[in-house]
């Protein structure tokens, strides 16, 4: 290979590192029972169209009441090659979508009411998570939703709050104005699986404390950063306070797992509209 070649390579390589390690908390996980070396992201079955994969428009909606699909974005933004950053035009296609189907967003609370406290859904619900705080959730996404009629919530990193290209506390207070929630992400998105265990205390705690005082309202949800959690990191999210929290295993939120350990839909840039369609269809997609 020709020396020049060679260095490009190596260039784009670095380039690509670097891209992901600027990702947030990043890409989704199988469901622990499964070896991670089988960690793929399926591409979508290419006999699947519209009309096929939708029974919805029929009048059956696949969803019971205790599997309810809870999206889950980091940025959206248009940036070549960083799939955490979902373009803009996607995200609205996805949002389209799920108005058009008849779906209605329901609040973490709604949905923590309706799993563990007998409280009801819409009869096509979800829910839109954002991890990390990225500005453009503002910006972006939150006009966007609105338009659609949808509110959504943000894990936030609480140390990055006011930080550049992320969220200040006047926009998160305007989207908890507008009906969104503001829930707890940690306070410096550490793996907390390799920390001891004073340290995944003060992660937890002190974010917790920091958004509650600055919200004005209680921070009662969670998602593990990276997904990266064990029974020790779990058991000190419900010690904290916490009423439920969320992996990035792949799946739907699911009553039959414990409130701990609830799955989202992963969403990344270019993953396409059949793809989507499809991780609607199936709680186990
Ligand atoms: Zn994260």
């Amino acid at each position: 290979m020709h020396k020049k070649t060679i260095s490009v390579l190596f260039l784009i390589i670095l380039f690509q590192g670097i891209v992901l390690g600027i990702s947030g908390c990043g890409q989704e996980k199988v469901s622990r029972q499964t070896p991670q070396t089988q960690v793929v992201i399926p591409p979508p079955p290419p006999s699947m169209t519209l009309t096929e994969s939708s029974n919805i428009k029929n009048g059956v909606s696949p969803q019971k009441p205790q599997e309810v699909p809870v999206l889950y974005y980091h940025s959206v933004l248009l940036e070549e090659g960083n799939e955490v950053r979902m373009p803009p035009e996607q995200f609205e296609a996805q949002m389209i979508y799920m108005r058009d189907k008849g779906y209605e967003s329901v609040s973490l609370k709604q949905l923590y009411q309706a799993f563990y406290k007998g409280g009801t859904l819409p009869s096509k619900p979800f829910a839109i998570t954002f991890d990390d705080g990225y500005v453009d959730n503002y910006t972006i996404a939150f006009p966007i939703l609105e338009k659609y009629g949808f509110t959504a919530t943000v894990f936030m990193v609480s140390s990055y709050i006011n930080g550049e290209g992320f969220l200040s506390w006047s926009q998160l207070k305007e989207l908890t104005a507008k009906g969104w929630e503001i829930e707890g992400h940690t306070l410096n998105h550490p793996y907390l699986t390799q920390m001891d265990k004073a340290s995944v205390i003060n992660e937890l705690k002190s974010s917790k404390e920091l958004l509650e005082k600055g919200l004005g309202q209680t921070v009662d949800f969670f998602a593990y950063p990276y997904g990266d959690f064990n029974a020790d990191v779990a058991q000190a999210v419900k010690d904290t306070g916490y009423l439920m929290a969320f992996t990035t295993d792949r799946g739907w939120a699911d009553l039959k797992l414990d409130e701990w350990h609830l799955k989202r839909v992963y969403c990344f840039a270019n993953m396409g509209l059949n793809e989507f369609f499809r991780r609607l269809q199936n709680p186990n997609y």
